[in-house]
């Protein structure tokens, strides 16, 4: 009866830090119910897609990335699709490329904004200064 007691407090402590990451994890296919290796991205009995493919993203594509969400916005959002991922640091740059397209297309809008008030004000007094000349 102990020893149970003993055996279930293992188990439940949720410090999993001693499992390796890289350890090999077995799941079950959902196509074929067969047992695959859970760092498959292919069952290899049925070739089901079991995962998608880990995407490597090197210092100068996640530099290229900022970059284009930044100063071309709508293109940015082309990365959005690596939030789905896996891998904290790709799921950090979609998530970066989404921040910086946001605030790139907020900053081109307030923009816009001041340089039309600016030509209005610009307009305004132009408009003023010549009405006050012809009369
Ligand atoms: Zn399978």
């Amino acid at each position: 009866m102990d020893q149970n007691i003993a055996t279930t407090e293992v188990l439940l402590t949720p410090d999993n830090s001693e499992i390796p990451q890289s350890a090999p994890i077995p799941t079950i296919c959902p196509s074929c119910k067969n047992v695959v290796d859970l760092t498959y991205n292919f069952c290899p009995t049925c070739g089901r897609k079991l995962k998608n493919a880990p995407i490597f993203v090197s210092l100068t594509k996640e530099v290229w990335i900022y970059c284009v969400s930044l100063f071309l916005p709508p293109f940015g959002l082309r990365w959005a699709k690596y939030m789905g991922q896996s891998d904290p640091r790709i799921k950090r740059i979609g998530a970066l490329a989404i921040i910086l397209t946001v605030l790139s297309t907020a900053v081109t809008i307030l923009l816009a904004i001041s340089i039309t008030n600016s030509l209005t004000t610009t307009l305004n007094n132009q408009l003023n200064s010549t009405s006050n000349l012809g009369l």
